[in-house]
């Protein structure tokens, strides 16, 4: 039976092998891996946005590649508008890269300091061969500027990256992704280095423009603050994990997991008094190595309700509510 998800993926694994210099050859004979990814499981819907949250090092962004197949996966699937593309080899990707794209979180490091905007807003069109001739693709493009607010476009056409601010050149960086008018896109920390005010007008962007596009969206984020505005779903990873997910609203009202109480503790509220009325629950430590994870459930060392099978037993997804699942040996005995 054909998957209505747009995207789905099943056990995802990705293990990356560490590199060792000629001594610590001599002296080691297992070869070591990051576990950056270890069995991650999601569907996203048509038009929905999951939002992707963890710290740094939870292996969101090592998600957000795989699932365009940006690297390859050690294990597991992943099926793109139903059809599993996880097989398939780089030249047979090539058709379906235009209905896939991804914004990065740098969009100074995203376009080259030498070529026009208007030139790198085209480039996905020459490589596709979408349109007629240049003038047309011309078009294509001065349309596009302007739907993502570069008004007037003809000035932005001609500018180069240095030459316009933080907020303008990641509206460029989403025109090039929307260009070819893809049915999914990958967001990976894409508001996360602009400032306050620009991050709401850029997300306000985002929505506006999935609404126009019909777009479904991977929203990768360690803050959980942004998904307020644009998350359908949220999958909260620790560790390589899929430790928590659920609607938007089972997430902040009635978070399972206790690594998802901590992160919701720290979002910031509009009002100091409620801040400081709130409890923060911010777990001490930092996110183990994922060289070497911890046995059982992977935030045992760190979390304030552990038990003694948390030390020793990897907790199962258990669904404690339509489309809310956990994995937390709490909620695996009620
Ligand atoms: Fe904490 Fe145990 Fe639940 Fe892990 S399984 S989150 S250690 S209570």
């Amino acid at each position: 039976m054909k998957d209505s998800a747009l995207v789905a993926v099943e056990n995802l694994v990705k293990h990356f092998p560490v590199r060792m210099n000629f001594i610590q050859m001599l002296f080691t004979r297992e070869k070591k891996k990051v576990h950056a990814v270890n069995g991650v499981s999601f569907r996203i819907e048509e038009g929905q946005t999951l939002g992707l949250v963890g710290e740094s090092g939870s292996g969101k962004t090592t998600t957000g590649r795989l699932v365009l197949k940006l690297i390859e996966p050690t294990d597991g699937r992943i099926k793109f508008m139903g059809k599993d593309i996880t097989p398939l080899k780089p030249k047979e990707m090539r058709p379906l890269r235009r209905e896939m794209q991804i914004v990065f979180q740098d969009p100074l490091a995203s376009l080259n300091p030498y070529m026009k905007i208007g030139e790198a807003v085209r480039h996905p069109l020459v490589i596709h061969k979408i349109g007629r001739n240049r003038i047309q693709q011309r078009e294509m493009v001065l349309e596009m500027l302007e739907k993502v607010n570069l008004r007037p476009p003809e000035e932005f056409y001609n500018r180069y990256p240095r030459q316009i601010s933080g907020g303008q050149r990641q509206r460029v960086v989403i025109a090039r992704a929307l260009i070819t008018r893809p049915k999914f896109v990958v967001a990976d920390e894409a508001v996360a280095m602009l400032d306050v005010s620009i991050r709401s007008q850029l997300l306000k962007l985002m929505v506006d423009l999935k609404k126009e596009f019909n777009l479904t969206y991977l929203f990768i984020t360690h803050d959980l603050a942004t998904t307020k505005y644009i998350c359908d779903r949220i999958a909260v990873m620790y560790l390589g994990h899929i430790v928590e997910e659920g609607s938007f609203k089972d997430i902040y009202s009635e978070p399972a997991h206790p690594y998802t109480k901590a992160l919701i503790s720290a979002v910031p509220e509009p009002d100091p008094k409620i801040m400081e009325t709130k409890k923060k629950m911010i777990p001490s430590g930092e996110v183990p190595n994922a060289i070497e994870p911890p046995p059982g459930c992977p935030f045992h060392p760190r979390c304030p309700y552990k038990e003694a099978v948390c030390s020793r037993i990897f907790p199962e997804v258990v669904e404690i509510s339509e489309g809310h699942k956990v994995a937390c040996h709490i909620y695996a005995k009620k």
